[in-house]
């Protein structure tokens, strides 16, 4: 016979991983189901909330009443964000930064992105522009050009060392090779670097990287820090890598790498989904359901030519009026109309215009997130998957 589960949680990414936490922690029975791995994994890592202004949480009471962050509130978004931190530093990387104040990160072009928390191998990337920069690159490292850093610095040069692979991800996996680490340690030892930081691209290892990323900080005897780079992000994948544990260790079920085919009603209720895959049907039931399949580049929603459907339970949807209106003429502006769509929900994060009544939203499939514009990604993923957990709770 199959479980019936307290809740059970559509979409494996930041929102509904951190929503699957906070319930287990409660002593709730949670599945979470995910057809594929989520958009983390492409991510710096780095935890922005509200990229505009100095301190993000006050930022939120400027943004428009139907923000999402406005159903969750200051004080529950600070709480939220100090959850995902305890479970990152019980994961082995520690995040560093103040939730009330913004700080800048090195990123791999030269420019400084904005964000709010940072994984502990940042710590040292707001520098003074005065201070010399030492960046140290590897021999034909894809996606990586040192030249590109430095040229935007009076005062910084940079060095190559020859890992013998050429991918992120290759890289990180010798550097959680001991001889490969003190190699590397010894060759920066015996560079003539100016006193300064120096900037590594974020390869220093994936399950390793904060005993790596301390072992090379010892052995320079300097302030070190990663430079996140292209995807695939080493310390994206990190985050994701701690996530899945934390679910693992609080005993939630997961069933990755499954969507859903078909979904089971009875009344205002839904009871079941039916997972798609080869062979015999899974199908899962639950007392209440969390959806959290993402926006548009995981699937949660999809466009057509004129129309926008959430793709699970064809919930309403909103969309910012016809396709004309969608995007910009500009490109890479930051607010193309199209970021507005999603799912409108109430106060407790329920879907609207509808009559289901076990059904919870979060994440960035929620209607006015606006993610790319207010560079709000992982903040609001963290407060609204902790948010909707809470509204939705669950019978013990
Ligand atoms: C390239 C890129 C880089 C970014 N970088 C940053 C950054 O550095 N910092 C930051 O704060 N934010 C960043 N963001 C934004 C941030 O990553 C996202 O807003 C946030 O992580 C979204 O989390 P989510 O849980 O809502 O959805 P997602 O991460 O999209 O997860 C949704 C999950 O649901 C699953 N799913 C979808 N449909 C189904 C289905 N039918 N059945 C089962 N599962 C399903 C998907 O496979 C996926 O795993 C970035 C976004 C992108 C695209």
């Amino acid at each position: 016979m199959n479980a019936i589960y307290d809740v059970v949680i559509i979409g494996g990414g930041v929102s509904g991983m951190m929503a699957a936490i906070s319930l287990a922690e409660k002593g709730r029975k949670v599945a979470v189901i995910s057809k594929g791995d989520p958009v983390c994994c492409f991510s710096t890592g780095c935890i922005d909330v509200l990229a505009d202004g100095d301190d993000p949480l006050k930022g939120i009471g400027s943004l428009p009443d139907n923000h999402p962050y406005h159903l969750v509130g200051e004080e529950a978004v600070a709480h939220s964000l100090e959850l995902f931190r305890g479970i990152m530093s019980d994961g082995g990387m520690p995040y560093v930064g103040e939730v009330h104040a913004n700080r800048k990160v090195l990123a791999s072009l030269g420019r400084c992105k904005i964000t709010c928390l940072v994984p502990e191998t940042m710590a040292f990337s707001a520098f003074d522009p005065d201070e010399y920069l030492h960046v140290v690159s590897f021999y034909k490292m894809k996606d990586f050009y040192p030249q590109y850093i430095t040229s935007r610095y009076a005062n910084a040069g940079y060095s190559v060392f020859d890992a013998q692979v050429t991918t992120t991800a290759g890289i990180a996996e010798k550097f959680e090779n001991r001889p490969f680490l003190e190699t590397f340690i010894s060759w920066l030892q015996g560079l003539d670097i100016p006193e300064g930081r120096i900037a590594i691209p974020a390869v220093l290892g994936r399950s390793l990287a904060g005993d790596v990323y301390h072992e090379i900080s010892a052995g320079c005897g300097r302030k070190i820090f990663e430079i996140p780079t292209l995807p695939p992000s080493m310390p994206g994948l990190r985050l994701f890598d701690i996530l899945k544990k934390a679910l693992l260790q609080k005993g939630v079920n997961l069933y990755w790498g499954r969507g859903i085919y078909s979904v089971e009603k009875l009344g205002n209720q839904i009871e079941a989904v039916t997972l798609a895959g080869a062979g015999r049907a899974t199908r899962v039931e639950g007392k209440a359901f969390i959806l959290a399949s993402g926006s548009f580049v995981s699937g949660g929603l999809h466009a057509s030519m004129d129309a926008v459907t959430e793709t699970v339970f064809d919930l309403p949807t909103y969309l910012p009026g016809g396709r004309e209106t969608w995007f910009n003429d500009d490109f890479f502006a930051a607010g193309h109309e199209i970021e507005k769509a999603g799912v409108r929900v109430d106060s407790s994060f329920r879907p609207v215009d509808t009559k289901i009544e076990n059904l919870y939203v979060c994440g960035s499939i929620l209607a006015f997130s606006e993610v790319m514009k207010y560079r709000c990604g992982h903040g609001m993923a963290i407060a609204t998957g902790v948010a909707a957990a809470e509204a939705c709770g669950g019978p013990v």
